[in-house]
């Protein structure tokens, strides 16, 4: 239900933690959150944001890319398996998604027929062993794969998308659900709506239906789908933030 994703110079997790807490007003019923710290690193937990920071309290969260997730359960029921991000077989990618892939079904089987071992009972899980299934079978890298990926899926998404082969960069898209993406000065913020960035930067890009974002801490690249290169169009927010 709510995505935040950060990439820059500062310390991700807490600005990760304080945008999910700007999202709870959306309703949810899980959190989770994923960190590029020496390798990905995935924790999440059915119930409150403040029931995972409790989980993670004693860990070291160092890192400066790092996204999170409030899941409100569509496809099996609320659970710390079935929370958000979920990974590949290998977990090397990771994904947070807000919105439903309705063709799951039919991409499950083809990929549970392949060898692919799934860990919950969610829609988006599938699309992140898809992203992994191109990748094996292509060698295509990352940012081709999840274009390809993204092609096969019938349904609508924001989704944001971590490698461990590729810790500097997160990938981020939309299709149906809101998707804004903060510019900074060395940093970028995503989240599905503004709340979580207008403390950080005024600028922002609303991303637009069936495009991609490849974010890095200082290059941002966006493409559609169909892999034409969009113009980022940058907006100042108007909003303001009561503290
Ligand atoms: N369909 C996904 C799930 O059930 C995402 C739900 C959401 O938007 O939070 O896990």
């Amino acid at each position: 239900c709510g995505i935040v994703g950060y990439i820059g110079y500062r310390d991700a997790y807490p600005i990760v933690i304080k945008g999910l807490h700007r999202l709870e007003y959306r309703g949810y019923d899980s959190a989770g959150i994923a960190l590029n710290n020496k390798g990905l690193k995935v924790y999440k937990k059915a119930g409150k944001v403040s029931d995972l920071e409790n989980f993670v309290k004693d860990i070291d969260l160092t890192a400066t890319a790092g996204m999170g997730h409030t899941r409100w359960a569509t496809h099996g029921a609320p659970s710390d398996r079935n929370s958000h991000p979920h990974s590949s077989g290998d977990r090397k990618l990771t994904i947070i998604h807000n919105g439903i892939i309705e063709n799951y079904v039919v991409l499950k089987e083809a990929l549970l027929a392949k060898g692919h071992i799934f860990k919950s009972d969610t829609d988006t899980e599938v699309l992140i062993h898809l992203v992994e299934d191109i990748q094996q079978e292509t060698g295509l890298d990352l940012r081709e794969a999840v274009r390809l990926a993204l092609n096969r899926v019938v349904g609508a998404y924001a989704i944001v998308i971590m490698s461990a082969d590729a810790p500097d960069e997160l990938i981020a898209a939309r299709k149906g659900s809101p998707m804004v993406i903060g510019v900074g000065k060395g940093e970028y913020f995503v989240a599905s709506d503004a709340t979580p960035i207008v403390e950080y930067t005024k600028n922002v890009i609303y991303l637009n239906d069936n495009e991609i974002a490849y974010i890095k801490r200082d290059d941002l690249l966006i493409k559609n789908i169909d892999n034409t290169i969009q113009t980022p169009y940058i907006q100042e927010l108007e909003l303001q933030l009561e503290m």
